[in-house]
């Protein structure tokens, strides 16, 4: 069988028309680029705004009684400049005033916010000649918004089996009364995913504004060097953790279907980027692979006594952060002490309250709270072999002076999670960077 590739096209690939252009010589350049998955666009320059931004921005308008007749303007303007400039016609006056329509008489935030992706696609299929897939009535989500991966799986493949070659838009899909609803934000990454298992894809090229995933956020540490190899859970960790390359959930499908991911850059289409696979044969050469981190989380400190004799006492614990509804990422433990981390959203209006319901029914020896918590991801498949490797991180951030107020070591041993205060964040990763990429 002849080979097929799924490539998805990211908001800064996508943002103009000489960026389109771009991105059909390279789907031109090779025959097995048959499925394109789509973004809405992006940034062109610093300081310009992605059309999603817009589109959410028009809806919060409304919701507080402002017209947003000047912001959808603007949207329109950018879709109507990449009709004529790539010389199509796909009705986009009749489309804008349609959506336009549905967004003052109440259409939902999912419904406004697709509409970068869904006309982007219109557009950009016209442009290469393939046809138009909408994602609407294909990507499935049950009534709590939950993806349905084998339903969605199941129709997806049958429609595009259809179609020799096809555009489709991500970030969205469907409820199951018909209504829209879009994955997370940079969820296009997961619709690329999605249609790769649904064809049976040999690869699945996620083309983005950067040469493939580097070892630290370019915006961090300055010409971090790129990773050629890496596999689904280092890549997981790494992107939970906030490496924002990939979207955390596109990994699920494409490991699924066991479909190598290659991670590809829209400006510099000879670079071979970053590939993705299940295994690396082989010890890596390097300790670790890479580095992500995010702010903004809480650390809740207990000491206990004999808390470890105590049965149920961790789960008691537990019990009060489910009954405030808010989940926990990381759980660090020692013989009398345990760290609850948290996001500091989902706990910025009831920590005192839980703190407090936490004192009066366990009266802990100490409780302590440090909030402006920064967690970063050491990450490398690499490290389980190499003793000394914790001892190493630890003393690159003692050497910058930045004081660790948490760590979380995987049971994986991929993944060495330390927290830090918000305002060491950048030091502490140029710190790791620095002690283990030496050459
Ligand atoms: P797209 O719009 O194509 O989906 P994203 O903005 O979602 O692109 O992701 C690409 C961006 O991710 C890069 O421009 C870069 O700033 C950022 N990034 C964060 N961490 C990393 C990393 N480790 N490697 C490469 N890029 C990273
Ligand atoms: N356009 C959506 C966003 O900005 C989805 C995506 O780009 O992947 O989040
Ligand atoms: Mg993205």
């Amino acid at each position: 069988m002849s080979e097929v590739k799924v490539v998805k096209f990211g908001g800064s690939s996508v943002a103009d028309a000489i960026q389109l252009t771009k991105v059909k010589a390279i789907i031109d350049a090779d025959p097995a680029r048959r499925y394109v998955v789509v973004s809405a666009p992006g940034k062109r320059y610093d300081g310009d705004n992605k059309v999603t931004d817009l589109l959410y921005l028009c809806k919060a308008q409304l919701e507080n009684n402002i017209g947003c007749e000047q912001v959808f303007q603007v949207i329109g303007d950018r879709y109507k400049a990449i009709e004529v400039n790539l010389g199509v016609d796909c009705d986009m006056k009749d489309e804008l005033d349609a959506i336009y329509k549905k967004l003052v008489s109440g259409g939902s935030k999912d419904f406004i916010a697709s509409r970068g992706e869904y006309l982007l696609a219109r557009v950009f299929a016209a442009f290469l000649g393939y046809d138009f897939v909408d994602a609407a009535g294909l990507v499935c989500f049950d009534a709590k918004g939950r993806f349905l991966e084998d339903e969605t799986n199941e129709k997806l493949a049958a429609e595009l089996a259809k179609h020799d070659r096809a555009v489709i838009p991500g970030f969205y899909g469907t409820l199951p009364n018909g209504e829209i609803h879009t994955f997370s934000r940079g969820g296009s990454d997961i619709t690329g995913a999605i249609v790769a298992r649904a064809v049976n894809a040999d690869v699945y090229e996620n083309w983005t504004d950067v040469s493939g995933f580097l070892m630290a956020d370019p915006r961090i540490v300055k010409n971090p060097k790129p990773i050629d190899r890496i596999t689904y859970s280092e890549l997981r960790e790494l992107s939970y953790m906030g490496a924002s390359v990939l979207h955390e959930d596109a990994i699920f499908p494409a490991r699924a279907a066991d479909i190598p991911i290659n991670i590809r850059n829209t400006n510099e289409p000879d670079n071979p980027g970053t590939t993705i696979v299940a295994e690396v044969s082989g010890p890596s050469d390097k300790i670790i692979t890479g580095i992500s981190g995010k702010k903004d989380f809480v650390t809740i400190s207990i000491a206990k006594n004999t808390m470890n004799n105590e049965v149920g006492f961790i789960r008691r614990i537990l019990s009060v952060f489910e009954s405030y509804n808010v989940s926990i990422e990381h759980l660090p433990s020692g013989i009398d002490t345990l760290s609850i981390v948290c996001d500091k959203k989902y706990v910025e209006d009831c920590l005192s309250d839980i703190v407090e319901e936490i004192e009066r029914k366990y009266k802990p020896d100490k409780i302590e709270v440090h909030e402006d918590i920064a967690l970063i991801a050491t990450v490398g498949r690499g490290m389980s072999s190499r003793p000394g490797t914790s001892a190493k991180l630890f003393g690159a951030l003692a050497k910058a002076g930045i004081n660790i107020r948490m760590i979380d070591q995987g049971s994986s041993e991929m993944n060495i999670i330390v927290g830090v205060d918000n305002n060491d964040y950048k030091d502490a990763i140029r710190a790791i960077y620095s002690e283990f990429v030496t050459e």
